[in-house]
C-alpha cells in the first residue's frame, strides 16, 4: 500500500459546478461562482472584502501594491516560510528583515519583532504556520506603536481562529491559498481579504490590470479606464466552481481533517521527548492543515524519511531559511536565525488529506514509532 504525501480529492459538486459555469456562458473572471465564493466568505468569516485570486502568490503581491511599497522600505517576516511570502515584497523594491521563530513552534517570534523595527520599516508580515495563528494582540500593538500595516499570510490559515478571529480578518490585509496541497483546494488559486475600508476601492482596480473595470460591470462608472498600475490577478470562473464546491464541504472536509490530526497526536505522544511535536497555543485553534515533527538533526530526519519510503509512505520537509537562501544570504548578512534553522533541518510533515483512511494514519504512525524504537 503506497501512502503519498497529498492527494487532491473531490468532495461533492466540483464537476458538476464545472460543467455549470462552462455551461453559463462565462468563465472568465467574476462570473458566477467567483461571487459566490466571495459571499461565502464574507459572510462566514466577516471579511470586510474578499477577492479571489490566481494564487496567494497574487494576493501577496496584491499586497505589496496596495501599501505602496517602495525601494528602500523595510519589511519584517520570518525566515522559515514559504518563498512568496519574501518574493511579493521584493519585487516592489523592500529590503526584507528576518525574524527567528519561536522554540515551542516554526512561527515568528513575536518577543523578536521590536527590535528589528526601524524608522524605514513599513509592514510586518506574519504568517500563521500550520494555520495555527500567531498572537495577533502583540502584532497589531506594534502596527498601532510604529504605524506599520500587518500582512496576515493565512494561505494556511482557513477556518482557524485567534481568540475568536478568523484568520485573515485581523490585519489590514490578508492571503489565502487554495493550492492543492492546502485545506480547501481549486488546484491552484488564492484570495486576498481587505479589513481596512482604505485599500477596498484600489485592490479592484489592482486585481483588474489597474482599471477601473469593476466599477463598469457595476454600472457605476460609463466607461473604464487605466486608472493605476495592476495587473491580472482573477482567476476563471472554473477555478471558482471547483472551489466553491469544496466550500460547500468546509464542515465534512474540516471534521476529517481535524480526526486525522488528533489521530496522530495520540499515536505519536509517546515520541514527546524524542521529537517535537506540534503545539497549539491558548489562544489559537487547530484547522489540522498540518502535522508535523521535529527530528532532533537533519540526519536523524533523512533517515527518518528513508525509512518510510521503503515503507511506501511519502513525507516531505519544507522551506529551506529564506536568509540562508541563494539569493537573500548575501544581502541578509550573518545575522544568525538559529531556530529557523532548526526547523529548515528538522521538521518532516507527515501524510494529510481528506481520503486519508485513519487505518492509514496508524499504520504511518506505526511505522514512525518503530523507527525510533518506541
Ligand atoms: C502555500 C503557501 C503560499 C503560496 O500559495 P500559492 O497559492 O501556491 O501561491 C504562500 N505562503 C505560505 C505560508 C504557503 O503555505
Amino acid at each position: 500500500m503506497h501512502i503519498p504525501f497529498n492527494k487532491p480529492s473531490i468532495s461533492g459538486n466540483e464537476m458538476a459546478y464545472i460543467q455549470q459555469a462552462v455551461e453559463s456562458g462565462k468563465i472568465s473572471g467574476d462570473g458566477m461562482f467567483t461571487k459566490k465564493c466571495h459571499k461565502f466568505f464574507e459572510e462566514r468569516f466577516g471579511f470586510k472584502k474578499a477577492l479571489l485570486t490566481t494564487s496567494c502568490t497574487d494576493a501577496l503581491e496584491m499586497a505589496a501594491i496596495l501599501i505602496n511599497i517602495r525601494e528602500g522600505d523595510e519589511v519584517i517576516l520570518p525566515s522559515y516560510t514559504f518563498v512568496s511570502t519574501a518574493n511579493a515584497f521584493v519585487l516592489r523594491g523592500a529590503k526584507l528583515i528576518f525574524a527567528d521563530s519561536r522554540k515551542d513552534h516554526p512561527g515568528m517570534d513575536e518577543a523578536l519583532i521590536e527590535s528589528l523595527i526601524t524608522e524605514k520599516t513599513k509592514a510586518i508580515v506574519v504568517v500563521h504556520y500550520a494555520g495555527v495563528a500567531c498572537d495577533m494582540d502583540i502584532i497589531m500593538q506594534l502596527a498601532e506603536k510604529h504605524n506599520l500595516y500587518i500582512i496576515e499570510d493565512a494561505a494556511q490559515g482557513i477556518d482557524s481562529y485567534y481568540k475568536n478571529k478568523p484568520l485573515g480578518s485581523i490585519g489590514h490585509l490578508a492571503s489565502f491559498s487554495f493550492h492543492e496541497t492546502k485545506n480547501i483546494i481549486s488546484g491552484e488559486g488564492g484570495m486576498l481579504t481587505i479589513n481596512d475600508e482604505q485599500f477596498k476601492e484600489r485592490a479592484e482596480i489592482v486585481r483588474e490590470k489597474g482599471t477601473n473595470r469593476s466599477k463598469f460591470f457595476r454600472g457605476e462608472v460609463d466607461k473604464y479606464n487605466w486608472v493605476d498600475i495592476g495587473s491580472s490577478y482573477l482567476p476563471s470562473d472554473i477555478i471558482a466552481a471547483f472551489l466553491y464546491a469544496q466550500l460547500e464541504n468546509l464542515e465534512k472536509i474540516q471534521d476529517k481533517r481535524k480526526l486525522i490530526w488528533e489521530t496522530y497526536m495520540e499515536e505519536l505522544k509517546v515520541l514527546k521527548d524524542v521529537v517535537q511535536l506540534p503545539v497549539i497555543p491558548d489562544y489559537a485553534t487547530n484547522n489540522a492543515h498540518m502535522f508535523y515533527l521535529v527530528c532532533k538533526n537533519i540526519e536523524q530526519r533523512d533517515a527518518l524519511i528513508n525509512y518510510l519510503k521503503e515503507k511506501n509512505i511519502h513525507t516531505v520537509f519544507h522551506y529551506i531559511s529564506l536568509h540562508n537562501s541563494p539569493f537573500y544570504k548575501d544581502i541578509h548578512g550573518d545575522r544568525r536565525l538559529p531556530l529557523s534553522d532548526f526547523y529548515s533541518e528538522g521538521l518532516l510533515r507527515l501524510p494529510l488529506y481528506y481520503e486519508l483512511e485513519i487505518d492509514q494514519v496508524k499504520a504511518v504512525s506505526k511505522s514512525i514509532l518503530s523507527f525510533f524504537k518506541v
